[in-house]
């Protein structure tokens, strides 16, 4: 894909960018390389002033950040300065915690003393998507430069200038030259850097297929990953919950990002009891959502990052609907060369369908209605995915007994799903492996090292 900066919204190019051409690919490696080999010794404290400073800088340039990443993937500005404020947030808990996090760990054993140290592993490549183009980056690249590793982004084709401006505000906050970068470079790099004796591990937020991809590449040359795929998350309403709060939250759940976030509830699975009158609620509480300029406060959803991606979930949904699906609120694609896509509903969802196997990654909310919770929590299961889950219903001790039998990363009772710094976040089945975030996520990129004294 080429490297360019296009605004969903108007269909109009911001900028077109060179990719970095093998000999600055190669520079870039060097200067990571060498940054490492300073930085793995520096004290926590130092790391931690830094990444304060990361924090204070997003913070103090919020509307300027927000701002380069509504224009280039379509986000309404709200949502993009929220995401600009939780990566200080994430910077801070790093900050705070990393240290503690990594400390040595006593182990009780057969040896006088025997304790984990966690150690840097060196450089880690990052292939992330745009859908939330700096959260997904800082996520990553908190714990990792806390725990003295060295990042190198490579970002996904059309948010380059997201890209650029990360390694702007690590730039900006004084770390050293090295420890944090962006490589603008189409996939196709991806091999090559992978298998660069360089790299010691790669960490990946995308589709099923990059994610096989690089994982099956990264397991060729022995290096670790985690994967942060695809979900379609059920969203569980039990006959109790409360109806107007829960269809309220229903419809914030399936909206989060326009509908692309893999986090956002896909699959609303509702006791029979209640259906008609909930289904009724949520469609109000979509259709009162507000679409137009990104950049005024009070949009509630803009286009999909890219038109192709109106067209895939446009294809989805019409194949759906051509085997059997039903639809309950009409939306879409107001014409074909748009990336807007309006908010729908679907029901009668048809085993083999698009709406049945797969993510669908745009404002599309799939119903499926149950008997009981125990049916709730076999449908819930029927999905190749398992990143999160949510269970609405105002009796928490059963909601609890239930979310042990849910495939899941995560399950949220009477909460939207979401991703918090203290809180580990990651899926099984098809939707990946390993933890982001937490004490857990910290972990994933270094050398747990057993030292055993006699
Ligand atoms: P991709 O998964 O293709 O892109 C994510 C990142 O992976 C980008 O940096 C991309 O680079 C890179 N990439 C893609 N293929 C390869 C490969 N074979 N080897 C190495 N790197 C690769 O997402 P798309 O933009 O194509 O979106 C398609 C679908 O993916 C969405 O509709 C959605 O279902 C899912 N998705 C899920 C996300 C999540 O958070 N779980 C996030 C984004 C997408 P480049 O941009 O240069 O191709």
């Amino acid at each position: 894909m080429a490297i360019q900066s296009l605004n969903p919204a108007t269909n109009k190019v911001i900028k077109n960018f060179t990719p970095h051409s093998p000999d600055e690919l190669e520079n870039s490696l060097n200067r990571a390389d060498l940054a490492f080999g300073s930085w793995r010794k520096t004290l926590f404290t130092e790391r931690a002033d830094l990444m304060r400073r990361a924090a204070q800088e997003l913070k103090d340039n919020v509307n300027h950040y927000a701002e380069i990443i509504t224009l280039e993937m379509g986000k309404p500005i709200r949502e993009s300065k929220g995401e600009i404020n939780k990566c200080a947030l994430c910077c801070e808990f790093y900050a705070e915690h990393a240290e503690t996090y990594l400390k040595d760990e006593d182990i009780h054993s057969d040896a006088s003393v025997s304790y984990i140290s966690y150690e840097p592993l060196g450089i880690i490549l990052a292939v992330m998507p745009w859908n939330f183009p700096f959260w997904q980056v800082f996520r990553f690249a908190a714990p990792s430069l806390m725990a003295g590793n060295v990042g190198l982004l490579k970002h996904a084709s059309n948010v380059p200038q997201c890209a650029l401006a990360i390694e702007e505000v690590f730039r900006k906050a004084g770390f050293p030259e090295g420890v944090f970068t962006t490589a603008l470079v189409e996939s196709e790099a991806v091999e090559t850097l992978i298998k660069d004796d360089r790299i010691k591990a790669v960490t990946l937020t995308g589709s099923e297929g990059a994610g096989a991809s690089v994982a099956a590449l990264a397991g060729s040359q022995i290096k670790k990953t985690v994967m942060e795929l695809g979900g379609s998350d059920a969203f569980i309403v039990l006959a109790d919950a409360n109806l107007e709060e829960t269809a309220e939250m229903a419809a914030k759940a399936r909206m989060i990002n326009t509908g692309q976030s893999c986090i956002a509830a896909k699959r609303f699975i509702i006791e029979e009891k209640i259906a008609p009158k909930f289904i009724n609620r949520m469609k109000h509480y979509l259709q009162a959502l507000k679409t137009g300029d990104t950049l005024d406060e009070t949009t509630d959803y803009g286009p999909l990052a890219r038109q192709d991606l109106a067209a895939s979930v446009q294809k989805q949904v019409d194949e759906s609907v051509a085997k059997g699906a039903k639809i309950l609120l009409e939306g879409g694609r107001p014409d074909e060369t748009s990336a807007y896509f309006h908010p729908m509903m679907l029901t009668d969802i048809q085993p083999g369908t698009p709406a049945h196997e797969e993510e669908i990654f745009g404002p599309v909310a799939c119903i499926f209605v149950v008997k009981n919770a125990e049916e709730a929590i076999k449908v819930a299961n029927e999905s190749r995915y398992g990143l999160g889950a949510s269970i609405w219903s105002c009796n928490v001790q059963e909601a609890r007994k239930l979310a042990r039998q849910i495939e899941s990363g995560a399950v949220f009772i009477n909460g939207i799903v979401q991703s918090h710094p203290a809180l580990p976040f990651g899926g099984i089945k098809k939707s990946g492996y390993g933890r982001e975030l937490s004490y857990v996520g910290i972990r994933e990129f270094v050398n747990q090292k057993t030292v055993w004294v006699a």
